[in-house]
Parts: C-alpha cells; sequence; structure tokens
C-alpha cells in the first residue's frame, strides 16, 4: 500500500507510441485485476441537479457539497462508502450516511438529513446505482474487469482518442484514452425519466500513480452535457490493510435484496444519485400506492412521495402532474381507465419542469393528453419531445391565466412567481374554490418553506383567486384556505444562478 501519490508523467504510464499514436486496445490492462483487489478513495464532491433548475434548461441546483470514504472490491462486488453532506437543496443541513453492501443486499447507518436517524437495509436501487458509479468513477478498473468488444480511432478537435467499447454486467461502456493510454472520459447510456435514453460521462484529469497504478484525481461528471457533479479526490490506497474490515457484512442483519429494483437503479443510476445528492436514500418505482383519494367532489388526490391529482368532468378527466416515475404514470392511467373506463385524461398541467414532479410524463402523453404549462417552460418541453416522442405533442401555454374546459367542468390555471423555479402554474377548480400548488405549499405537512409560500399567497392575492381549499404535490389532504405556516416554516437560501 502506498499512501503518497505523485502527479504522474504521461510518459511513464502504459505502453507509449510515440508523438501523435494512441495507445492500441492492446495495452495491458487486464494485469491491473491480478494487482487490485480493493481500493479506498477518499475525495470530497459537489453535487448538482440539472432537473431542479430555477430556470428550466439552466445552470443545475447545486444540491450538496460531501466528503467521501469508498472501499471497493470490483471482483467480489462488496462496497462500503461513507458520506458526510453538507445539504443545500432542497433542505439545507447536514447529513452523514454510510453504507456497506455485497452485490444485491446492504445495510445503511444515517443521521441527520430530512428523515433524521435511520438504519436498515439498504434500497436495492441504490446498491446497483451506487455499484453502476464505482465502476464508470473508475475507468482503469472498468477496463480491467471488462469484456472489450471493439476499438477504434477518434480524431478529436484537439486531440486523437483511443474509443474502447465495452460489456460488463449486460452494459456497454465506453472510454476513451488518449496516447498514453489514460482515459479522459467514460460513458454509457441509461434509463431517463424525460428522455428515454441518456448519456452518462465522467471525464478524468490529474491523473497520479499509486503503487505504480494510475488513477484520476479529479473528475467532472455530466449526464447530456449539464453537470452533475465535481469530485476531487485527496487519496487513493491500493490494496488497503483494513479494506476486509470495513466491506465486512453481517449476514444476519440485512433483508434479502430485490435483484429486479438493483437493476432498476443501475439502469438509472444518474437519477437515484442525483437524488441521493439531494439527501434523498433510494428510490422505487412508485406502483403499489396508487391510488384515488376524493379530497373534494371529483376531485382525487393521487398520493405518492408526490402527489398527483385529477380534477373529473363530465367529458373527461385532467390530471395535475405527472410525478415519479414512468412506471407509476402507467399504473396511473391502468387503474383511471378502470375507475372511467368512458373518460380519457386530457389534460396534463405540469405545475412546473422539476423532473420529480414530470417524471412521470411520458406515459400519459402518449396516452393523448395535452400538455398544460407555462410559456416560460413552453420551448424546454417542446425539445424533449421533439428530440424523444413518436407523436406530436399538443401543447397549451399558459401565460398569466387561462382557462380549460375540454372535460366540461371549468380549470383555471393562473402563473406564479417563485424562484423555486420559473415558469410556476397552479391549478384551481372554481366550483370547488380548491387550489392545487406543488412545492410552495403542503397541506398538513410539517415542513414548510416560508419564502415559497410568500410567493404561492401573492399570487393568490394578485390574481385575485377565490381560495377556500388548498391541496399540493407534497403534503395530505385539504387545508382550509387561508393558511398559518408560522412555527412550521423553514427559511429557503436564495439561489445564485453562477456562470458556467
Ligand atoms: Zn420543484
Amino acid at each position: 500500500m502506498s499512501v503518497d501519490t505523485k502527479t504522474l508523467s504521461a510518459s511513464v504510464v502504459l505502453c507509449i507510441c510515440g508523438t501523435g499514436t494512441v495507445a492500441t486496445a492492446q495495452t495491458d490492462y487486464a494485469r491491473f485485476r491480478d494487482e487490485v483487489a480493493t481500493i479506498r478513495i477518499e475525495a470530497t464532491a459537489q453535487r448538482f441537479e440539472p432537473r431542479q433548475s430555477v430556470v428550466a434548461g439552466g445552470f443545475p441546483m447545486h444540491t450538496s457539497n460531501y466528503d467521501v470514504v469508498a472501499v471497493w472490491d470490483p471482483a467480489g462486488e462488496r462496497a462500503h462508502e461513507a458520506w458526510d453532506m453538507s445539504l443545500i437543496y432542497p433542505v439545507p443541513g447536514s447529513m452523514q450516511i454510510a453504507f456497506t453492501n455485497n452485490e444485491t443486499v446492504g445495510i445503511r447507518d444515517q443521521e441527520g438529513g430530512l428523515l433524521g436517524a435511520a438504519d436498515g437495509p439498504m434500497e436495492s436501487s441504490r446498491i446497483g446505482a451506487n455499484f453502476k458509479d464505482l465502476w464508470l468513477s473508475n475507468p482503469i478498473i472498468l477496463l480491467a474487469h471488462a469484456e472489450e468488444r471493439a476499438s477504434s480511432r477518434i480524431d478529436g478537435d484537439e486531440r486523437a482518442v483511443e474509443r474502447i467499447e465495452l460489456v460488463l454486467e449486460d452494459t456497454e461502456w465506453l472510454v476513451d484514452v488518449d496516447g498514453s493510454g489514460l482515459p479522459v472520459a467514460a460513458s454509457t447510456m441509461e434509463n431517463d425519466p424525460h428522455s428515454g435514453r441518456i448519456e452518462n460521462r465522467i471525464e478524468f484529469s490529474d491523473w497520479r500513480e499509486v503503487d505504480g497504478i494510475p488513477f484520476p484525481f479529479r473528475l467532472e461528471q455530466f449526464t447530456g452535457d449539464q453537470l452533475v457533479r465535481r469530485e476531487l479526490r485527496s487519496a487513493v490506497y491500493v490494496n488497503p490493510e483494513n479494506a476486509d474490515s470495513l466491506l465486512a457484512l453481517d449476514e444476519s442483519e440485512p433483508a434479502p435484496g430485490d435483484p429486479a429494483m438493483r437493476r432498476w437503479g443501475w439502469e438509472m443510476s444518474h437519477i437515484i444519485l442525483k437524488r441521493a445528492g439531494g439527501g434523498n436514500i433510494g428510490n422505487f418505482p412508485q406502483i403499489d400506492n396508487v391510488a384515488f383519494e376524493e379530497i373534494a367532489p371529483g376531485i382525487f388526490l393521487v398520493p405518492g412521495t408526490h402527489n398527483n391529482l385529477i380534477i373529473e368532468g363530465p367529458e373527461g378527466l385532467a390530471l395535475v402532474d405527472a410525478s415519479w416515475y414512468p412506471e407509476r404514470s402507467a399504473t396511473l392511467l391502468d387503474r383511471a381507465a378502470e375507475r372511467w373506463p368512458d373518460k380519457a385524461i386530457k389534460y396534463l398541467n405540469l405545475t412546473h419542469h422539476h423532473i420529480d414532479h414530470t417524471g412521470g410524463m411520458r406515459p400519459v402523453i402518449d396516452a393523448g393528453a395535452t400538455v398544460v404549462t407555462s410559456a416560460r417552460n413552453a420551448g424546454y418541453f417542446r425539445d424533449i419531445f421533439e428530440a424523444t416522442m413518436r407523436r406530436s405533442v399538443r401543447m397549451i401555454e399558459v401565460d398569466q391565466f387561462l382557462a380549460l374546459d375540454e372535460i366540461g367542468r371549468e380549470i383555471h390555471v393562473y402563473d406564479v412567481y417563485t424562484e423555486h423555479a420559473d415558469g410556476m402554474i397552479a391549478a384551481y377548480v372554481p366550483d370547488e374554490k380548491l387550489l392545487f400548488n406543488a412545492d410552495l405549499f403542503s397541506p398538513n405537512r410539517p415542513l414548510q418553506f416560508s419564502l415559497w409560500f410568500d410567493d404561492l399567497i401573492k399570487a393568490v392575492e394578485w390574481h385575485g383567486i377565490d381560495v377556500e381549499k388548498h391541496a399540493g404535490g407534497h403534503g395530505a389532504g385539504i387545508a382550509a384556505h387561508p393558511v398559518d405556516i408560522s412555527g412550521h416554516a423553514m427559511p429557503v437560501t436564495r439561489m445564485v444562478v453562477p456562470a458556467r
């Protein structure tokens, strides 16, 4: 084991083939498979979430900073990670989470954060995401273990690279290596609720040698060209002495893992880890919790981690928000068809562009719903639809106010100025005087955000909306207007949007 690292000179690394020549696919990465049984990485990182930006398509929301220690046994499929997090968004605070997992099961030890202390079995989706990320973050190890399918020379703007196509765990990976055999980037295509498929790519620099083995000490990760993570490594250890004790899992403790959920998280590691960057633990598709809770005559809350709203009219249904995930929306469509066999979902009102409230939009749009969104988000959504949907999508753009009447029951849509998200709208059912918002006020939930709540109340007053009942994309049931959130409100840090 070596504690000291030194900056790597490209000329001492692998096979060096002369000026202008890229390394060949015959570079002997396989030897690292034998030489590296375990690694320990110590780093500091920043996480960003592009789909939680203030402005749709704008600079990604900075969700957290954290120090991380990761110990990994790639061949044995064992990992231990400890994250000491400073949470920024959506709820400022601190959170410490440590997890130890083998291929499909794991245990977690967590303190702080939105949920407070929570120890228990590791979510299988997070296990899959973590392992995927370890491979993608450590391209020399990936090259050592994966099966090589092909390689080709790519002439880039600045330099030529050798693009090596790999297969590991039924997943295709691309690693671009420079003339000295060092990876400059690794990527893989993943599932994405909005786009269907998206590139998950990490770029590597600051290569240093540890016990004769090159490791990148600087990483930048992107999905669809948008920044999601920066990582600066302070130390890497090869075959550290205490690895086995950190990786040991008490077999009697964890509940059996779910291989299907592990794969679900593996195929969507960028989403699971973006959520982790905001202080979430693991995710699930939310197909078991689809229910219609009638909160006013003909108005139904569909509870979940993020609620939807269904408004029933004599001539059809309107859905407000399509929260996580496409699988949940598909189930919601099936249940709605059973309950209202003669009524189609004619409108999909999207309160704002954030992916947690829109990640289920594709199945609803595929089923024929007209999208209702703020004019300020229309271009963003149109780009997604044109790039990824097979059918043309009918969109209605809301400027300040719009009345929808195609379900035979009036629905009003109002814009709300809030820095939670530019292009926010709220849906109002005049005959019940019920207003549905997302993220600004969450009925009957202890956690509130005072500035966002103020934004909603100002919109109610400015538009002169005659509100008696509130429902929300979070929270439960309805709350009577006016609402007093004093005693619950958490101030929100004003977001600074830096230049890229
Ligand atoms: Zn939001």
